[in-house]
């Protein structure tokens, strides 16, 4: 089927490129440059609060959230969305610039979806205004957290609290003196079924007992001003309000989280590599080794040609994805979200590798964002789920569906 966007989207992609060009493009490497100087660590440029308003005022705001989640939502449909995620995401800090980066949008989602109306208005409210920042800490080092059910952090009922013990790591933005509020998941229930032990509990970051362990560096970069932190939990207390759901409902939200997030983080990685292949086309054409320009290579030719052929067909399955989650919705979705989840970040991957050979020293130099996708779409294998848990689920998924159609 053809995915071309309506006018309403056309222009509304035209007016976020626009603002990439005026204000995020030319700034680019300062970013860089000073989220690097150890002096600004966990700190954000001064300029960065300017654009980020002129983002909100010209409407380039919350636009991850689909229509299903109005009055929030500024009305568009995952396969309108989904276009709009591949242009802001050509700069690798650019879509926070829109309130639109994870692990924020996903928190909000859930806020949206599960929280009460003072849970909304007391967290929901200030993350969609862009006020403050979040965090979600499911993953623990002492257990395998690609299975959610083997999570031990205590969260245990004392009168009108919950107290929490037990230690997270990768905890995503809580280093950053902008998060102010964390979705910690932890063991609750521990006598109920497997799937409803788990609980997720809104926690203040300045919670008492809760201590900074360490920072965590991902292929030694310390990611400020979000930074990863590991965080130890030691009788942190938290009043029974800040439940999100009911106990037990942890592990359906931690599935749940991530659903329009899923295909958004893939088309954020379709962005980050198209902009890969633009530079690395720009390179071959300008550069010339042994007489000629690296384009009338034919092995150059090749890489640039198997890049296309790798980002459109991550792109249409993308927009795949987000047209059956509008069509036939969330449960329909399953095989697709797990399909873009495997494909993406490997494509983004092999994508970032080949325009880094064509670019030589430079492709792993700190002059373009080569390094950055690749590092981000490395980590993104694990990150959002290994790759094997989404192959597996995929292949359960296509086994039971297709079994018995050949007979
Ligand atoms: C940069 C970064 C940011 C992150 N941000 C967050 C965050 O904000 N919040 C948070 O809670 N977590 C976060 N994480 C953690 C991430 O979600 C976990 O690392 C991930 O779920 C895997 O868990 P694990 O590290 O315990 O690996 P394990 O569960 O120990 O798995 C290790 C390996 O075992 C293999 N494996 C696992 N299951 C299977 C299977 N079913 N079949 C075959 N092989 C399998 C895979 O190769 C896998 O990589 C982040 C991680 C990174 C690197």
């Amino acid at each position: 089927m053809g995915f071309e966007a309506s006018e309403k989207v056309v222009e509304l992609n035209a007016r976020l490129q626009a603002f990439m060009e005026e204000h995020i493009y030319p700034r680019e490497h300062d970013w860089d440059e000073w989220c690097l100087d150890q002096d600004n660590l966990w700190q954000v440029p001064p300029w960065y609060d300017g654009i980020r308003e002129k983002a909100r005022e010209a409407g380039l705001w919350n636009l991850f959230l689909p229509h299903e989640y109005a009055p929030w939502s500024p009305g568009l449909t995952n396969v309108e969305i989904a276009p709009l995620f591949e242009t802001m995401s050509k700069v690798t800090w650019a879509q926070a610039v829109f309130n639109c980066n994870a692990p924020d949008r996903g928190n909000m989602e859930v806020l949206a979806k599960y929280g009460t109306e003072e849970q909304q208005e007391q967290w929901l409210n200030p993350l969609l205004a862009g006020e403050i920042r979040s965090a979600y800490a499911m993953t623990e080092p002492q257990v395998a957290s690609s299975d959610a059910t083997n999570m031990e952090l205590e969260i245990r009922r004392d009168g009108d609290e919950y107290v929490l013990n037990g230690r997270k790591w990768w905890t995503t933005g809580a280093v950053s003196p902008r998060c102010k509020i964390m979705l910690v998941m932890g063991k609750s229930n521990p006598d109920a079924e497997r799937h409803r032990q788990h609980s997720t509990i809104l926690v203040p970051r300045d919670t008492p007992g809760i201590k900074l362990v360490r920072t965590l560096r991902v292929f030694d970069s310390l990611h400020s001003p979000g930074g990863e932190a590991e965080l130890l939990f030691d009788d942190v207390r938290v009043p029974a309000s800040n439940m999100i759901k009911g106990e037990g409902c942890g592990f359906e939200i931690a599935q749940g989280r991530l659903g329009p997030g899923r295909f958004q983080y893939a088309m954020g990685l379709v962005g980050l590599a198209q902009r890969c292949l633009e530079l690395m086309c720009a390179r071959a054409d300008e550069r010339v080794a042994f007489g000629e320009k690296l384009i009338k290579k034919t092995s150059v030719q090749h890489e640039i040609a198997r890049c296309r052929c790798d980002i459109e067909q991550a792109r249409l399955l993308t927009l795949q994805a987000a047209h059956v989650m509008d069509t036939q919705g969330m449960k329909a979705a399953i095989p697709y979200i797990s399909m873009v989840k495997i494909v993406a970040p490997n494509m983004a991957q092999q994508v970032a590798d080949r325009a880094m050979q064509v670019f030589g020293g430079a492709g792993v130099s700190q002059d373009t964002l080569i390094p950055h996708v690749f590092a981000l779409a490395r980590f993104s294998r694990i990150a959002d789920g290994p790759d094997e848990v989404h192959m597996s689920q995929l292949g359960k998924l296509t086994a039971r569906d297709l079994n018995g159609i050949s007979r």
